[in-house]
């Protein structure tokens, strides 16, 4: 089980896309609930990893080291703005089994999404986590939007020699500020996966496996019995705790009837498995067994409208037909030896990036 824990509604960036701080009406900036309410919450939980996420959740980093230092969870992940690292000491950062950094790629793009100086700032933090210990999967995690080229942007950070593995999610749930995402769907973003398929191939064939989560996931699911639905395990073995204590589906769904699944105090997080699904269209769509229908969040809300949805699966469906091009060719390299199971079964876990962009 994955359990989502928001230390706080508030954080210190406002990204284009995003709007920075939820009000404290919304989600409180602080935790409401006590740790004694948490601990009897995930009793017994089997297999679980705590992801710590807010707003900026280490603008709570007292609530993080709370939880690490008494709470046993097989595994800590943390997804982070990346502007505050020094709030938690080297040891909780040597706990944690993955670390996403939000970083979009080249400095220019990154500054213009998230801010002036963040781009250099999110490279120092990731350095000074490897400098003190830091071992597990150092995770990039890109928001693609209409100034990204996803092709330079990826090969950017994972030439950088500094993450492990590079996640993105497109920017079409809430935003309305497209110009012309068709251009650029058809432009920029699939032309722009073909070239990175090609490349990441020649890789494979070189005997290197190129982190790139969302053509990793593609491929763990066509080699293994299909993708999680949704990929991100949201409502079903993923949910999010916000400070309050509500109990959420998906942790951005913060107001959404359907995501309020109950509260820590007088509920149990086995009770919360399984509790929503995806039907139809992905159910009977031909791309389900790799797409998994992709976001809950997106396919309940449907904030683009049906035609917006259909846009959005029409790229999705030709992203997964370039990344199953290249199988036949993996699997004859998986069975040469020249590149492993292990590297290319990603990710190991859950680890909170959704797969399909
Ligand atoms: S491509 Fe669209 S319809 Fe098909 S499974 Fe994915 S989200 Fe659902
Ligand atoms: S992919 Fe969608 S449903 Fe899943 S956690 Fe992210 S926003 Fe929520």
């Amino acid at each position: 089980m994955l359990v989502f824990l928001l230390s706080t509604g508030e954080c210190d960036l406002r990204c284009s896309y995003c709007g920075g701080s939820f009000s404290p009406r919304v989600v409180p900036h602080r935790v409401e609930y006590s740790i004694s309410d948490l601990r009897r919450f995930l009793d017994g939980c089997n297999d679980l990893t705590i992801a710590f996420y807010g707003g900026e959740p280490l603008l709570n980093s007292r609530f993080i080291m709370e939880v690490m230092n008494t709470i046993h969870a097989d595994r800590y992940v943390i997804q982070t703005n990346g502007l505050n690292v020094r709030r938690l000491p080297p040891e909780c950062w040597r706990m944690f089994s993955a670390v996403l950094l939000s970083i979009d790629g080249v400095r220019e793009v990154t500054d213009a999404y998230r801010g002036r100086g963040v781009y250099d700032a999110v490279l120092r933090s990731a350095r000074w986590l490897r400098e003190v210990g830091f071992s597990g999967d150092l995770i990039a995690r890109m928001t693609v939007s209409e100034m990204s080229d996803v092709h330079r942007d990826v090969m950017h950070l994972l030439t950088l020699n500094v993450f492990d593995h590079v996640h993105w999610q497109l920017d079409v749930v809430w935003s309305d500020r497209w110009a012309d995402f068709d251009g650029w769907a058809m432009r920029s973003y699939l032309p722009g996966i073909r070239r990175l398929v090609a490349w990441w191939l020649r890789e494979m064939h070189a005997g290197r496996v190129p982190g790139i989560v969302p053509f990793l996931g593609v491929v763990k699911a066509a080699l293994s019995e299909g993708q999680e639905s949704p990929p991100c395990g949201a409502g079903r073995t993923s949910i999010a705790v916000s400070p309050d204590g509500r109990v959420l589906a998906c942790p951005i769904a913060v107001m959404e009837e359907w995501a309020h699944l109950g509260d820590i105090r007088n509920s149990h997080v086995q009770g919360h498995i399984d509790a929503i699904s995806i039907g139809e269209p992905c159910t009977s769509c031909d791309a389900f067994r790799f797409c998994g229908g992709r976001c809950l969040y997106a396919y309940k809300e449907r904030l683009w409208g049906e035609e917006g949805f259909a846009k959005v699966c029409a790229i999705t469906k030709t992203f997964i037909e370039e990344v199953l091009s290249a199988l036949p060719e993996i699997e004859g390299l998986l069975n040469e030896g020249r590149i492993s199971r292990e590297e290319v079964l990603y990710p190991p876990f859950n680890n909170s990036t959704e797969i399909i962009p």
